[in-house]
């Protein structure tokens, strides 16, 4: 079988792939079908939160998967509970919802945002600020969500109801305030696919600041930034701000899917019976698996996530070749004097993988990679971005 020549034309053309077939790995190490052995930067877009084929998380998914492996919501299962739970002791929201993807969740999002706003200020107050160059799913609502038309053109009309500001401009929220009627502004504290952009602690703190006087709802897209990647568990626990809905996916499951939306005081029963709902969501196994990656991002492990941040910006800030470096945490964004494909390919050539982002190379290795592995890797990554 020539696995290259029967994706293209078994597999819809969606995805522009590495040429690297992947056929196992431990923590931060892959081997692909060449014999090779790779240091990965990009766990599978911050998914494989401790990294390819972990031990314990293994061992949770499995327990579980050999007692049940779904039941649907029309049954109690505990490690959903217990997930649920544990999601609200850590971050003070009070209820959540579980879905499979990132979209999902904020598909989630909106409909309670939507729910809220027209319950207390009537049916014609629905718009939803969100930032431009954001990135919040391919479903046609996450789609409208997502502040870049290069996404929109070809799918239009798209779900109606949402508006664009510019990033770290609180004066364009403002007047998108005064324009219009708005239930909600969404938004990512770092934008991820945008290019690692991380927001101002001005800027959030002015969200918040109108989002309280108006009783406009903050929802924080963690999708990418949660779960300890940005060196706290959630990334909006690096800014003065408390969101009135946090979803999250990617890194919680640690490899497999799962999406959540958590509501916080103001919208935690905004959803009553019916209204809103998920075959798969909560499946047992999926959260076996996640309440084991949530109980292992410990503030012990979250240090570490910050020093191993600032090893990556001490070493490649200045570089040559390198013009800047942006992000936080384990979530990395290098702008480079060449084409952001050339290093990435360079990398590749040199046994590490790391991906993009816009015009950058995006780094989002697993948490727990050793210092060893992260300081090889960024030698390479510095030969790369020279000459
Ligand atoms: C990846 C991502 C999504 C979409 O998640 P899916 O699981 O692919 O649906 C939404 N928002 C952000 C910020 C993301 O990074």
């Amino acid at each position: 079988m020539d696995i290259f020549c029967d994706d293209k034309t078994y597999i819809a053309n969606t995805y522009a792939r590495f040429p690297l077939e992947i056929v196992s790995g431990k923590g931060a190490e892959l081997v692909g079908a060449d014999g090779r052995t790779y240091i990965d930067l990009a766990s599978g877009i911050a998914v494989n939160t401790f990294g390819m084929a972990d031990d314990e998380w293994i061992s949770a998914v499995t327990k579980q998967l050999n007692l049940f492996q779904h039941t649907s919501n029309l049954y109690y299962t505990k490690p959903c509970v217990m997930l649920a739970k544990e999601l609200c002791k850590r971050t003070g929201m009070k209820k959540v919802f579980f879905a499979n993807s990132g979209a999902e969740a904020n598909e989630c999002a909106i409909k309670a945002a939507r729910k809220y706003a027209a319950l207390k200020k009537g049916k014609d107050t629905y718009t939803i600020i969100t930032l431009k160059n954001s990135f919040h799913g391919r479903t046609i609502t996450t789609l409208a969500a997502t502040g870049q038309d290069v996404f929109h053109e070809q799918f239009l009309p798209l779900t109606e109801g949402f508006v664009y500001a510019n990033a770290n401009d609180i004066d364009d929220v403002k007047a998108k305030i005064a324009e219009n009627k708005i239930a909600a502004i969404m938004f990512e504290v770092v934008q991820g696919e945008g290019g690692v952009n991380p927001l101002t602690k001005d800027f959030v703190e002015a969200l918040s600041e109108i989002a309280k006087k108006e009783d406009i709802l903050l929802i924080a897209d963690e999708v990418q930034t949660g779960n300890g990647r940005t060196g706290k568990l959630y990334g909006y626990m690096n800014y003065p701000v408390t969101p009135d809905i946090v979803t999250t996916a990617k890194g919680l499951g640690g490899g497999l899917p799962i999406g959540v939306a958590m509501l916080g005081d103001k919208v935690k029963d905004i959803y009553g019976a019916g209204d809103h709902g998920s075959t798969f969501g909560g499946n047992p196994v999926v959260c076996a698996g996640a309440l084991n990656i949530l109980s292992r991002i410990t503030d012990e492990l979250l240090d570490e996530v910050q020093a191993k941040s600032k090893l990556i910006f001490d070493t490649l800030e200045g570089a040559e070749g390198v013009l800047s470096v942006t992000g936080l945490g384990l979530m990395i964004g290098i702008e480079t004097k060449k084409p952001a494909l050339d290093v990435i390919s360079s990398c590749m050539e040199n046994g590490v993988l790391v991906i993009k982002a816009k015009n950058k190379v995006r780094l989002l290795p697993p948490l727990n990679i050793e210092f060893e592995q992260l300081k090889a890797a960024l030698e390479v990554i510095k030969k790369a971005c020279k000459n």
